[in-house]
Formats: C-alpha cells, sequence, structure tokens
C-alpha cells in the first residue's frame, strides 16, 4: 500500500534534485558543476527508484482492491442462494443441503455438497458408480470430491425422504 513515507520521500528526492538543478547555472568550476551533475543523477535516479515502488505498491493496492471486490460479489450473491437450501438428513445418516421446492425456479430437484456449502460454495453432488449394496446410492462433490451413502429411493433422481 502507498502510505504517506513512500510519497513524502519521492517529494524529498525531488525537491533534493530540483535544488541542485537550480545551483548549477551558478557553478563556474567545471569540475564541481561535474561533481554536482552526478549528485544530481544520482537525486534522479533516487526519485526514479521511489516512483517505480509507488507504482508497484499501486499495482498490488488495485490487485487487491479487486480481489475484495470479487469476494463482496461472491458473498452477496451466496447470501442468495444459500437461501434456497435446506439441510436434510437423507436416512443413511448423512446430511445434504436440498434445493426448497418452492423457490426452484424451475431447476431441477438436487442436493448440495455440505463441505462445499460451508465454504460458501455451490457445488451440486452427482450420482456415482453403482454402490456395494443394492438399497444404497453413492452421490460425489464434483469439486471435494466427498462421497455420501443415501438410500436408493432417496435423492433428486427419487422424491427426497423426509
Ligand atoms: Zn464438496
Amino acid at each position: 500500500m502507498i502510505g504517506p513515507a513512500e510519497l513524502s520521500a519521492g517529494i524529498t528526492s525531488l525537491r533534493f534534485a530540483f535544488d541542485i538543478a537550480k545551483g548549477l547555472k551558478d557553478i563556474a568550476d567545471a569540475t564541481e558543476r561535474n561533481a554536482k551533475i552526478m549528485e544530481l543523477q544520482g537525486a534522479i535516479m533516487d526519485a526514479q527508484a521511489g516512483a517505480i515502488e509507488a507504482q508497484q505498491a499501486h499495482a498490488t493496492d488495485v490487485r487487491h482492491i479487486a480481489d475484495l471486490e470479487a469476494e463482496i460479489t461472491h458473498l452477496k450473491t451466496w447470501d442468495g442462494e444459500k437461501e434456497r437450501y435446506e439441510l436434510k438428513a437423507i436416512g443413511s445418516g448423512a446430511f445434504v443441503y436440498a434445493l426448497k421446492p418452492d423457490v426452484a425456479a424451475g431447476e431441477p430437484s438436487h442436493w448440495l455438497c455440505p463441505n462445499c456449502y460451508q465454504k460458501r460454495e455451490k457445488r451440486i453432488l452427482q450420482a456415482d458408480a453403482p454402490p456395494m449394496y443394492a438399497d444404497d446410492r453413492y452421490w460425489k462433490c464434483p469439486a471435494c470430491c466427498a462421497r455420501i451413502t443415501a438410500p436408493f429411493m432417496s435423492g433428486p433422481i427419487f422424491p427426497l425422504v423426509g
């Protein structure tokens, strides 16, 4: 972040360079003038370095602000979205977040991964490989790979249990 110290240092360097440049016309001795020119070049380089540092700090600030804005947008979207789901016991001892039928707005019934829901991420559980027991059905999160066992006759394919 660009703070008052960085700005003050840059202004001081420029002021110093300006003072040296102002005094150059009054120096008759070539050796002394050359020494002052070298000093001026040093002050200009310091000011340039300060400007580059400030520019980099500004670019970092801009990126940080963009990240925060994206996070705020995500949180606002998530706040509305999370209200469309409710925690449901699915009859196997596991829980999912199920789409409330009254706010489905045409979307097919589906479950969200409870792990990802806690991280404010909407991840729809997908039917997974055939289960070991025919009475069960496996559901898998495509993001965190959580695997949930549900009774075969529950879930979005069939009417919800509970
Ligand atoms: Zn997940």
